[in-house]
């Protein structure tokens, strides 16, 4: 009797960041299904324990971390939690993020201090306290940036702040650690139907890119993370260093 073919991935460590929902979840299912350990962390505890047990179910180790990125003491814990519990860290999956779009004028700042918290400060912190790890094992870094991280329009210039930076950051860090075998890798996506526009404060632009998107094809979380898959599953001397991903339809 044959047995079931090696996923790519046996005997790697992952972390994945916002894996409760979206593409996190869609990321984990994948890192799992190429066996490696997965680490799954978010805010939503509940959520988190139906994937581990689903993944668990299918074979894979699983470590839940009920984690809020935007706090540095929980992040660090985190990593080392998932270090002690699957033996190392590998590979890094900063994909936690909020996109509260809306205009700069009489905007509610509290979303900004939101958006910069998880989208940059936690990839930041969430890196740092990963790197001595990575650099040990010559890991990989994947961060879950955005086209608002190459582009920026009116109406998401927080965002965009926010994923500009991480693209920034993301840039020199490969300089920092490419020769030591570590890649970093910035995946870009557009439009995901998943349900990061249902947390926007503002009603208007809610509306607005409500209704655009119901015009479009949109991608699945499935697409963004086979464009993890690719990068992460590349021998270890090419860097998939950038992936832009956009639905065919959204010009
Ligand atoms: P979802 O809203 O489905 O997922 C976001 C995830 O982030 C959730 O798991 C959420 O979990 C987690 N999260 C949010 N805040 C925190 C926090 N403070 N601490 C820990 N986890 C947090 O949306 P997506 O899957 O679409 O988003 C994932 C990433 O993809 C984001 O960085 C987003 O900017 C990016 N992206 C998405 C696009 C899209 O069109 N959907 C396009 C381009 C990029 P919980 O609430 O349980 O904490």
């Amino acid at each position: 009797m044959s047995s079931a073919p090696e996923g790519k991935l046996e005997g790697k460590v992952a972390l994945v960041t916002g894996a409760s929902s979206g593409i996190g979840e869609a990321t984990a299912r994948m890192l799992a299904a190429e066996g490696a350990a997965v680490a799954i962390a978010a805010r939503r505890a509940d959520r988190l324990r139906a994937l581990g047990d689903e993944l668990t179910a299918a074979g894979a180790r699983v470590h839940v971390i009920a984690l809020d990125v935007t706090d540095e003491e929980a992040v660090r814990s985190a990593v080392a939690s998932t270090v002690e519990t699957l033996g190392g860290l590998d590979i890094l999956v900063n994909n936690a993020g909020l996109m509260l779009l809306g205009p700069v004028e009489d905007a509610d700042t509290t979303d900004w201090s939101r958006m910069i918290g998880t989208n940059l400060t936690g990839v930041l912190h969430l890196t740092h306290a990963a790197l001595p790890h990575l650099l040990r094992g010559q890991g990989t870094v994947v961060q879950i940036s955005s086209v608002a991280g190459r582009v920026a329009v009116r109406g998401a210039a927080v965002y965009n702040a926010t994923k500009f930076a991480v693209n920034a950051f993301s840039e020199s860090l490969r300089q920092e650690v490419t020769e030591r075998g570590v890649r970093v890798v910035v995946v870009e996506p557009g439009t995901v139907e998943t349900e990061l526009r249902e947390h926007i404060t503002h009603a208007p632009s809610k509306a607005a890119i409500e209704e655009r998107v119901a015009k479009i094809r949109q991608l699945r979380s499935t697409d963004i993370a086979e464009a993890v898959r690719y990068a992460v599953t590349a021998p270890p001397h090419v860097m998939v260093g950038e992936i832009f991903i956009r639905p065919t339809d959204q010009a």
